[in-house]
C-alpha cells in the first residue's frame, strides 16, 4: 500500500514503490562484478546481515533474495566469536551491517577465511575507510537506473533462501535451511480469511516491529507477512522500554494528520513522501497520474510480543489505556504466555476491539504452526490456536504412539514450511524430521476437542529468555573450557520477566584450581564470550556432582528442582 518501512527513532521512512526500485539496485549491485563497480557475489554465494531492525533492513534481504543469494541473519548483540562462528558455518562471502557495529563485524571477519567484504549501510564520514569496507550509499547510486536481475536459470523454489540459526532439539546451534517454498507457504498460510487480514486501501495497518528481524518470528511473520499484506512497518531498532513507549505515543499523536498531506499516485503503486517527525521535513519522492488525500488509520495498530514485551504492555506504570488505544490487532509468540498476564493486557487496553492471537512456531517451521483463528476471539484464551491450512500435527507418547485429544505427548507437525534441512548436518537433520516426514518439535502439548493446541512443555534442551534461543551446550561447551571447572550443566529456570533464565550447576576439579574457583570468575569468563542475553542470570551452582542417567544424560529435571526447593526454603 502506502507506506512501507518507517524507522521509530529518526522517522525516515520509505513507499512500496521505493522498496522495489531499491531491491533492483542492491541486487543489481551484488551480482555485478568488481570491476564494474559491483560485488561480485555468485547465485548461491551467502551474505549474513548484522543489524537492529531498520527501514534498510527488508531492502538489502528482498535483493539479495532477488539476486539468487542466501541470507543468514545474526544477531547484533552476538560478541565477535559468535557472529565469526555463524559466518564461518555458513561460508558467509559479505557482511552488511551498520557503522554502529563495524568494530564488531571488522573483528568477526578476521576468521572467516571466506568473508572479505563489509557493507556499511549508515556509512558515516570516516567510518568506512578501510579496504575491506563498500559504502552501501554509493553502491545504491552507482546502480541507480537499473531493472530487475535477470537469471539465466528460472528460480529453483527448493533452494535454501534463508539461513536463520536455531539449536533445535539439543546441541550447538545451527544454520536452519529455509527454502522459498517453506517461507511463501508460510506466508500465504497466515493468509488465509481465517487468520490475517489482508490489505484494504483505505486502512492501512501500521504495524510496530519491535520483534526483531534477525529472528525467524520478526523475519518471516512480521516482515515477509506484512510486506505481503501491505502494512506500514514500523522498525523499533531495540527494546527499550522509553524508546519503545514513545514510539507508541510518538505515532499515536503522529503528526501526519494534522499535516494534511497529500499523496501522489498512480494505478500501479504509490509514491509519497518522506518524512521526520523530528525535524518536521517533508520531501517529495515521486509522482504519479491520481491525487487523493489519505484518510486512513496512521497509529500503531498491529503490534507483534513476545511474553515478556506483553508483561511490559500490562504492567508497566508508564503505559496507560490511551496509549494502546490504537491498537486492534496482537501477535503473540515464541514462548508460553500465560493467561494472567493476556487478561492484564486485556484489561488495561479496555478490551475495546483488541484481537488478541497468539501464535507458536519454530524457526524450523518458518515461523509458523498454529494459530488463534480471527472467529475464536478470546474464547480459547491460553491456547496458541489451532493448525495453519496445509499442515499436520500429531502429539505421540514415549514411544512414538499417536495419542488422542487432551493426551500429553511430543508434537510432531508437518507441511510445507518445514525446513529443508540443518546445514551440512545430516545427523541433526535424521533426529529432527523422520522418515515419514514429521518434525519433531520437542515440545510437550495437547489439544483439545475443538483441535486447539497447548504448549505445556518442552522435552528439548533449549532455554528461551525474552524469546531469544539459548543452547545450553554452548555455554557448557565454553563453561568446560574454565580452569578448575571438572563438570557442568545448564538448565533454563523460570523467570516472570524473561520467561526463563539460564542457570549453571557446576562440579570443581580436586585440585587448587578447583577450590579457588569463584562463581565471579565464571561470570567475567562468560561475558567475554556469548551476548548479554546468554549470560547466567540464573546464577551459578556449586554441587558435588551432576545427575544423570545410566546413559549419562543430565537428568535436568533434578536440576530444576534443586532450585524449586531453594525457592521454599527463602
Ligand atoms: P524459535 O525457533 O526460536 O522460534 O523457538 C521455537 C520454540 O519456541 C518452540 O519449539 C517452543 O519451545 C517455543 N515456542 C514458540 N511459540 C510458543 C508458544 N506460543 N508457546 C510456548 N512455546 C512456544
Amino acid at each position: 500500500m502506502l507506506h512501507l518501512q518507517t524507522c521509530s527513532i529518526t522517522g525516515l521512512s520509505y513507499t512500496y514503490q521505493e522498496l522495489r526500485n531499491r531491491c533492483h539496485r542492491f541486487s543489481r549491485a551484488l551480482v555485478t562484478p568488481p570491476e564494474d563497480g559491483g560485488v561480485g557475489l555468485q547465485k548461491g554465494d551467502v551474505i549474513a546481515l548484522l543489524m537492529h531492525n531498520c527501514p534498510e533492513y527488508p531492502l538489502v534481504f528482498l535483493g539479495a533474495i532477488e539476486a539468487g543469494v542466501t541470507v543468514t541473519t545474526a544477531n547484533p548483540s552476538f560478541t565477535a566469536g559468535e557472529i565469526s562462528r555463524q559466518l564461518n558455518m555458513t561460508k558467509t562471502r559479505i557482511l552488511v551491517t551498520k557503522a554502529a557495529f563495524l568494530e564488531k563485524a571488522g573483528a568477526a571477519i578476521q576468521d572467516v577465511p571466506s568473508c572479505n567484504r563489509i557493507i556499511v549501510i549508515d556509512d558515516l564520514d570516516s567510518k568506512c575507510t578501510a579496504n575491506n569496507c563498500l559504502s552501501f550509499t554509493t553502491l545504491m547510486s552507482t546502480f541507480s537506473n537499473s531493472g530487475s536481475v535477470v537469471h539465466a536459470e528460472p528460480l529453483d523454489l527448493d533452494s535454501t533462501v534463508v539461513l536463520p540459526f536455531s539449536s533445535g532439539t539439543e546441541g550447538l546451534p545451527k544454520g536452519v535451511e529455509l527454502t522459498h517454498t517453506n517461507l511463501v507457504s508460510a506466508i500465504q498460510m497466515a493468509e488465509h480469511p481465517e487468520f490475517i487480514d489482508s490489505a484494504d486501501s483505505e486502512k492501512q495497518d501500521v504495524c510496530l516491529a519491535v520483534l526483531p528481524f534477525y529472528h525467524i518470528y520478526g523475519m518471516n511473520g512480521l516482515m515477509n507477512l506484512s510486506i505481503r499484506v501491505g502494512r506500514e512497518i514500523v522498525a523499533v531498532p531495540k527494546f527499550e522500554s522509553t524508546t519503545f513507549i514513545d514510539t507508541i505515543k510518538k505515532f499515536k499523536n503522529d503528526k501526519r494528520k494534522t499535516f494534511k498531506y497529500t499523496f501522489l499516485m498512480d494505478e500501479s503503486d504509490h509514491e509519497l513522501t518522506l518524512r521526520c517527525w523530528k525535524c518536521s521535513l517533508r520531501k517529495q519522492l515521486g509522482t504519479g497520474t491520481v491525487q487523493r488525500p489519505f484518510a486512513g488509520l496512521w497509529v500503531p495498530s498491529v503490534v507483534y510480543l513476545v511474553p515478556p514485551l506483553l508483561l511490559f504492555l500490562a504492567k508497566h506504570p508508564d503505559v496507560r489505556a490511551e496509549d494502546l488505544a490504537s491498537i486492534r490487532q496482537v501477535i503473540c509468540g515464541a514462548a508460553p504466555a500465560t493467561k494472567t498476564i493476556i487478561d492484564a493486557f486485556l484489561e488495561r487496553a479496555e478490551r475495546k476491539n483488541v484481537d488478541f492471537r497468539e501464535g507458536y512456531g519454530l524457526t524450523e517451521t518458518s515461523a509458523l504452526g498454529t494459530l488463534i483463528p480471527k472467529w475464536a476471539g478470546t474464547f480459547k484464551t491460553g491456547s496458541c490456536g489451532c493448525l495453519m491450512p496445509f499442515t499436520e500435527a500429531r502429539i505421540v507418547d514415549s514411544s512414538g504412539k499417536g495419542v488422542g485429544a487432551f493426551s500429553k505427548g511430543e508434537l510432531l507437525i508437518r507441511g510445507p514450511q518445514i525446513m529443508k534441512g540443518y546445514l551440512n548436518n545430516e545427523e541433526a537433520t535424521k533426529k529432527t524430521i523422520d522418515e515419514d516426514g514429521w518434525l519433531h518439535t520437542g515440545d510437550i502439548a495437547y489439544f483439545d476437542e475443538d483441535g486447539f493446541f497447548y504448549i505445556v512443555d518442552r522435552l528439548k534442551e533449549l532455554i528461551k529468555v525474552k524469546g531469544n534461543q539459548v543452547s545450553p551446550t554452548e555455554l557448557e561447551e565454553i563453561l568446560h573450557q574454565y580452569p578448575g571447572v571438572a563438570d557442568v550443566a545448564v538448565v533454563g529456570i523460570p523467570d516472570l520477566r524473561a520467561g526463563e533464565l539460564p542457570a549453571a550447576f557446576v562440579v570443581r576439579t580436586d585440585d587448587k584450581q578447583g577450590s579457588d574457583l569463584k562463581a565471579e570468575d565464571l561470570h567475567s569468563f562468560l561475558s567475554t564470550k556469548v551476548a548479554q542475553f546468554k549470560q547466567l542470570l540464573g546464577g551459578i551452582r556449586f554441587l558435588d556432582s551432576i545427575p544423570k542417567s545410566v546413559s549419562g544424560k543430565v537428568l535436568r529435571r533434578e536440576l530444576l528442582q534443586i532450585v524449586e526447593k531453594e525457592k521454599l526454603q527463602k
